[in-house]
């Protein structure tokens, strides 16, 4: 579905803005139904996992264990999950079922973009800010010229892409602050293990948070914490604070008094 690096030759070299328009309709009736479901990249970003840890009703190391194995978001050197496929003949999703997707409301944003690719993902213009896209042409799929033309921004709101993009907004910034800077300058290991964290295991980072030294060092009010207990995206709000200020020394969170002078910060 979301086209491997050795298959970039199915990315369409054009370069599509919200305004462009597309048509594609896919449908059970197709011949190729599900055939995008098999040998598929899915990197999974941190809505994702939220939404599908809580479905499951896992903690998210387990599903990321379970579920995940581990790919680079391309000209960061950032850590991404990437969806397990099946080690079946086909190398099928995980979820696929004889009726398609079993998990079809919550699933991935990879999958709800399919036939458009993400330009930030893609070496298409590495310096960009902004968010554009390509049309992912994989032999097997028939639904290209299908259906009505509409443009790439309604695409993307008629698959609950831009409500899930709101949530991982701060991810987004992060990567792409992480690309202008470019890969010359490598990432520590455990600046990327923060990030991963952060990022995509919520359940553990609520744990750093409530278990470990944080609330020593950074004062953090009580009604984000309140809110940030329970509600995973309030928490993912809070990661995102923690590694902008951590990364990048953003004033979006405050060290304790105690704390504010010289390297004292150890966060494990
Ligand atoms: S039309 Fe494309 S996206 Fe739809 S089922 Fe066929 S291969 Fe998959
Ligand atoms: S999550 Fe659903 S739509 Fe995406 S590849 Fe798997 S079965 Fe297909």
């Amino acid at each position: 579905m979301f086209a491997p690096k050795d298959r970039q030759e199915v990315i369409v070299p054009v370069r599509l803005d919200e305004s462009s328009p597309i048509a594609f309709q896919c449908s059970n009736e197709l011949s190729c139904f599900t055939k995008c479901c098999r040998e598929a990249h899915i990197i999974l970003t941190p809505a994702d996992i939220i939404k599908l840890k809580n479905k499951f009703n896992m903690d998210s190391s387990e599903f990321l264990y379970i579920y995940t194995g581990l790919g680079t978001i391309e000209n960061t050197e950032l850590p991404v999950p990437v969806l397990k496929m099946k080690e079946d003949a086909d190398k099928s999703c995980p979820f696929l079922v004889k009726e398609g997707c079993a998990i079809y409301e919550d699933r991935p944003l990879t999958c709800r973009y399919y036939p458009l690719a993400s330009g930030m993902f893609y070496n298409l213009d590495s310096s960009s800010k902004e968010n554009f896209f390509a049309i992912i042409k994989e032999p097997h799929c028939m639904g290209h010229d299908l259906g009505e033309e509409v443009t790439v921004k309604e695409w993307m709101n008629t698959q609950g892409i831009s409500v899930l993009e709101k949530i991982n907004k701060g991810w987004t910034e992060l990567i792409l602050r992480r690309k202008s800077i470019g890969t010359f300058i490598p990432i520590p290991e455990k600046t990327k293990q923060m990030f991963f964290m952060g990022c995509y295991n919520i359940d553990a980072f609520r744990r750093f948070v409530f278990e470990s030294k944080f609330l020593d060092i950074y004062e953090i009010k009580n009604s984000v914490l309140d809110n940030a207990k329970t509600d995973d995206y309030e928490m993912l709000k809070l990661s995102i604070d923690w590694l902008r200020f951590t990364f990048f020394g953003d004033p979006v969170i405050t060290l304790k008094e105690q704390y504010v002078e010289g390297d004292m910060v150890e966060n494990d």
